[in-house]
């Protein structure tokens, strides 16, 4: 079958008009220069797809970064109405739940750290569990322990003396939710996560150390705690096994209870059910104790990169935020019929009554408007600072921190990264490890990989132009700029 059609309606702004059993428009944020990346694969059928599922509000929203993903786009967010029907999907958050970045800024600048580079990052490699091989910052003890990780995420984690109040302090959800279920999890979901928490995964998740290379936002920039030429840490990872186990328990629970509730999906991968119902209620739990996982997991790797950081350069490392991707939510929105008028709660001038909706964010990341009560302390009483938003590029080329903004057209949410455009086959093809090491090596970037394979599938090229997805996101009022920062080293999963 053939893309769906797009039609312009503002220069970062196109519509795919429903068609068949859409229920709402689809909505894709790009550039011109991007849209052949943007309908390159899939993608903008999943897009189509989203839109039938019951209770949808508004549209179906691709980011600027979408891809191709398991049923729903990577670099998609879908909102569906909780009192009206509205379904929850595993597909909508992906097999990596809670996967998400956290970012930390030392006390460092560039010049200082130059000296100490190759010898940090050795100890980085060390002290980074990754790959496939086994191997975790903290073996817990059992599964008593373990669901207390489940219960309270990177609080328990802290409370164990893995961190300082600040961790918590500048995480989103304070560094746990508290409607984890850890009882109702598989054996097997338990069995994975035992050996895992404090490590990375593969490929795509990395440590990665970078530099301030340019502030577009000072206040912003200022309030998170970053200055130009400072050395910060990005962590990227998420729930390792245990995430993916529940994903696959629950959308194999769902493709069976899905006909009970009349839910018939153009594919099976968008397998859902009504949030108000048990195997809803059931899959939010899960997902929550996922959550705690993945924060807990951010947390031990970035303890222990803090201790690197402190033995060898004598430098603390402080929490910019640490915030998922792949995430559903229950949230109050106001609900506009995706006529292209602001979406999020209190935004100025948003048409429709607040509505408890059920958004889906998976490769993509929430946003919030500034003065937002879930914000953390120290910065929700100013003016023009919203939520922190970590955006990485790839190891060859920039990532950014946004802002959000008032108004945010897709219920407070942007993209997640640059986004795919070649597969991992593709690029392994392209590129040889190796090669690849000796030329970022070349551009100053330190490589410590785990695979050679590996390092090939994650070339830069593979990516999207992340100053291209980052205009767009801006130019399409999604977030704003606050810093770009470039790789000076990178601990590759
Ligand atoms: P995902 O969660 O979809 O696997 O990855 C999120 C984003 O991370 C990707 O779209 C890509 O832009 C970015 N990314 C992947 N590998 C690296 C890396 O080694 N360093 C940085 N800075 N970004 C990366
Ligand atoms: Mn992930
Ligand atoms: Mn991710």
């Amino acid at each position: 079958a053939s893309a769906p059609a797009l039609v312009q309606e503002t220069p970062y702004r196109y519509r795919i008009e429903p068609t068949g059993r859409m229920r709402v428009p689809g909505v894709v944020f790009a550039s011109p220069g991007l849209l052949p990346e943007v309908g390159g694969d899939q993608a903008l059928q999943q897009v189509a797809d989203v839109a039938t599922l019951p209770g949808i509000v508004d549209a179906s929203y691709a980011m600027p970064d979408v891809h191709w993903g398991y049923g729903f786009p990577i670099g998609g967010v879908a909102a569906t109405d909780i009192a009206d029907g509205g379904v929850v999907s595993p597909g909508g958050v992906g097999f990596d739940i809670s996967c998400g970045v956290r970012l930390y800024a030392a006390d460092l600048d560039a010049a200082a750290f130059a000296p100490r580079k190759e010898a940090v990052l050795d100890g980085l490699s060390r002290s980074t569990p990754r790959g496939m091989g086994k191997g975790a910052v903290w073996d817990l003890s059992g599964a008593d322990q373990l669901a207390k990780v489940l219960a309270s995420g990177a609080k328990y984690a802290v409370e164990q003396g893995h961190g300082v109040q600040r961790d918590l302090d500048r995480c989103e959800d304070f560094g746990a939710v508290d409607d984890a279920d850890p009882a109702g999890l598989s054996e097997r979901a338990v069995n994975r996560g035992l050996h895992q928490l404090g490590s990375l995964g593969s490929g795509n998740h990395f440590l990665e150390v970078q530099v301030v290379d340019a502030v577009r936002d000072q206040a912003a920039a200022e309030a998170y705690g970053l200055r130009a030429g400072q050395v910060c840490v990005m962590i990227h990872c998420g729930s390792r096994g245990l995430g993916h186990q529940i994903c696959t328990d629950h959308v194999r629970a769902m493709e069976q209870a899905m006909a009970g509730f009349g839910i018939t999906v153009p594919d099976r991968q968008l397998a859902c059910v009504p949030v108000e119902s048990d195997p809803g209620r059931a899959y939010l739990r899960a997902m929550a104790a996922a959550a705690n996982y993945a924060r807990a997991n951010r947390q031990l790797l970035g303890q222990a990169a803090r201790e690197v950081f402190e033995r060898l350069t004598g430098a603390g490392l402080d929490l910019i935020y640490d915030i998922s991707h792949n995430l559903a939510k229950v949230e109050t929105h106001r609900v506009t019929g995706g006529d292209g008028a602001a979406g999020a709660a209190g935004a100025a001038g948003g048409a429709g009554q607040p509505r408890r909706l059920c958004v889906h964010r998976k490769g993509a990341t929430r946003a919030l408007p500034p003065g937002h009560p879930d914000l953390p302390a120290d910065l929700r009483d100013l003016p023009d600072v919203g939520q922190p938003v970590l955006i990485p590029g790839s190891m060859g080329t920039a990532s950014y921190v946004l802002t959000g903004v008032p108004g945010g057209p897709a219920f407070a949410s942007t993209c997640h990264g640059a986004g795919r455009t070649l597969s991992r086959h593709q690029a392994a093809r392209a590129v040889r490890g190796q090669e690849l090491r000796r030329l970022l090596e070349s551009r100053g970037i330190a490589v410590r990989g785990a695979s050679w394979r590996g390092l090939a599938e994650e070339m830069p090229e593979a990516y999207k132009d992340i100053d291209a997805v980052v205009e767009a996101a801006e130019g399409a009022g999604l977030a704003r700029a606050v810093a770009r920062l470039v790789p000076v080293g990178v601990v590759k999963g």
